[in-house]
């Protein structure tokens, strides 16, 4: 669960102080499925960058399944974000030299993992994403929509609680992002709380809940009554 209390963020531009994420409130319940919408400026990658713990510049308080993030050194930080929170980025983030399979690694390096279950894991996310095919190619010889297909399976292969994603869809066709969606989808049915920032309203049809930010605050915050139906159909993808 995560419980944001009167959490802000503001950057120190000469004698200005400009607030980026003002009086932020916010419960999210494990297995929602999010996603952040609003103007651009409006605070919603700063929030994303907030919960993922890249960024240490706020006040307030933030208890990630109970544990309280605010009381927290950095290097205790990171550990959190390591073993709790996936990550996928609008572009992609893959290293380009290392192949689909060394990239889908990348996450379990910092577990303390024998090699042979380590190499079993990387065999099924492979498998269970249906990359098995692309596991020696490298970044470039792949499409966008494949390249994020490895972006989502290296944010889970170690099982977070959470999985954040800024625009993930934005640089991908409509089908590709469908794709996306629906990997998303399945994997907030099988328990993985979901929160996306995403302009795309057809993306949005895919979660359970939908918050809107402007200048920095929350304006709405809304249930997604009809969302799975129209996910459903596959008929309005982004
Ligand atoms: P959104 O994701 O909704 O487009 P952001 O969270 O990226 O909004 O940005 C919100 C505001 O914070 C913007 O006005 C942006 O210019 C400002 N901002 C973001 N990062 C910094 C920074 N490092 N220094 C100063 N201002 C920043």
């Amino acid at each position: 669960m995560i419980e944001l209390t009167n959490v802000e963020r503001s950057y120190k531009a000469g004698h200005e102080q400009t607030f980026v994420l003002r009086r932020i409130n916010l419960l999210i319940q494990p297995g929602e499925f999010v996603t952040v919408m609003g103007p651009s400026g409006a605070g919603k990658s700063s929030l994303l960058n907030t919960l993922a713990l890249l960024d240490d510049g706020w006040t307030g308080e933030y208890l990630l399944d109970g544990e309280a993030i605010h009381r927290m050194q950095r290097k205790q930080r990171a550990e959190v974000a390591r073993r709790k929170i996936g990550m996928v980025f609008q572009s992609y983030h893959l290293l380009d030299d290392l192949t689909v399979a060394e990239n889908i690694d990348l996450p379990l390096s910092y577990k303390n993992m024998p090699r042979s279950e380590r190499q079993a894991l990387v065999a099924d996310t492979l498998d269970r994403f249906g990359i098995v095919g692309k596991k020696d190619l490298y970044p470039s010889q792949l499409s966008g929509g494949q390249q994020q297909v490895v972006g989502v399976a290296r944010a889970v292969i170690h099982s977070p609680s959470l999985l954040l994603a800024d625009e993930p869809t934005g640089n991908l066709h409509s089908a590709q992002a469908t794709d996306i969606m629906r990997l998303f989808r399945s994997l907030n049915e099988a328990g993985t709380t979901i929160l996306q920032v995403s302009h795309s309203e057809s993306n949005a049809a895919y979660g359970t809940r939908v918050i809107e930010m402007r200048d920095g605050w929350i304006t709405e915050d809304r249930a997604n009554g009809s969302g799975s139906t129209s996910a459903q159909t596959g008929t309005n993808a982004a």
